[in-house]
């Protein structure tokens, strides 16, 4: 397999253009329903046969599974390039959610203006987005981190369930120690860290003290994380003090300034005010 490196400049021209132009996938037609390939086009194939003009051509699914590979390997999912600012519709939005949009937003330009000047992110403040499910938390801070990628920051991405899950089935490996560590090496030493729905269905003990690792080694190091999840005082609990109070004081600036989103549900407020899928409902 080609290294991150190799491929990164074209990936990011890729990403670029896809990101500008980007549609959502069209429905497969339903005739491919039933059918096993991943690409109806060349049946999986790569290449195409035009009877007409007697040649072949390289399917352009071909590109789309390589940039899919290279998205896999940072742990990122192809809806990841949907998932922009301008993307993020705000007609008729809670300004909860208006609010924690501009903050991202701020804090993505910070970063960029960054790492434009070629500086690295040691020392940035993390950033935070506490929001009840469906609220867009997952879309505001990959549409927040994304752009580094295309000055050489590679954000990792690490989803709190699928994550942990993955990460520790390797200890059921036959070389499994050698794999857990070094996917902790990584989660420890990436230029950002993303952590999405911190505590979410599962706050095990072996999870919870393997992220206290990983917040008081990036704390330490003063590499950031940009962090969601659906909860906020609770993570005192599940967390401990120490991890959860580290998380929300490094979301402190060096001018005071808090980039700790919230779209948080008051007391007793309907379940689903803030769930972008039940939107019309409201309307
Ligand atoms: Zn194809």
């Amino acid at each position: 397999m080609e290294g991150i490196e190799e491929v990164m400049p074209q990936l990011l021209e890729r990403m670029q253009a896809a990101r500008a132009n980007a549609t959502p996938k069209p429905k497969k037609p339903s005739a491919d329903d039933f059918s096993d390939y991943d690409c109806h086009v060349c049946k999986d194939e790569g290449i195409v046969f035009d009877p007409e003009r007697n040649v072949c051509y390289r399917c352009e699914c071909l590109e789309r599974k390589r940039l899919a590979r290279i998205l896999k390997s940072v742990n990122m999912s192809e809806d990841a390039m949907y998932k922009t600012f301008d993307r993020f519709h705000l007609d008729g939005l809670d300004p909860r959610v208006v609010a924690a949009y501009e903050l991202a937003r701020e804090y993505s330009d910070g970063l960029v203006a960054r790492a434009k000047k070629g500086k690295d992110l040691k020392g940035v403040p993390w950033f935070g987005l506490l929001g009840t499910s469906g609220s867009g938390k997952t879309h505001l801070v990959t549409a927040a981190v994304a752009p580094l990628i295309e000055y050489g920051i590679h954000p990792l991405f690490f989803n709190w369930v699928q994550s942990f899950t993955e990460w520790f089935a390797h200890y059921n490996d036959p070389d499994g120690a050698h794999k857990v560590e070094e996917i902790r090496q990584r989660i420890y030493n990436c230029d950002l860290l993303v952590v999405d729905d911190i505590c979410k269905e599962s706050q095990k003990d072996t999870w919870v003290k393997e992220f206290y690792g990983i917040v008081d080694y990036r704390y330490r190091k003063q590499l950031p994380i940009v962090y969601t999840s659906e909860y906020y005082s609770e993570l005192i609990g599940f967390l401990s003090k120490a991890t959860a109070g580290r998380l929300f004081e490094c979301t402190k600036s060096p001018k005071g300034k808090r980039y700790l989103g919230q779209m948080l549900l008051a007391e007793g407020e309907d379940p689903l005010a803030l769930d972008h899928r039940f939107k019309e409902l409201f309307m």
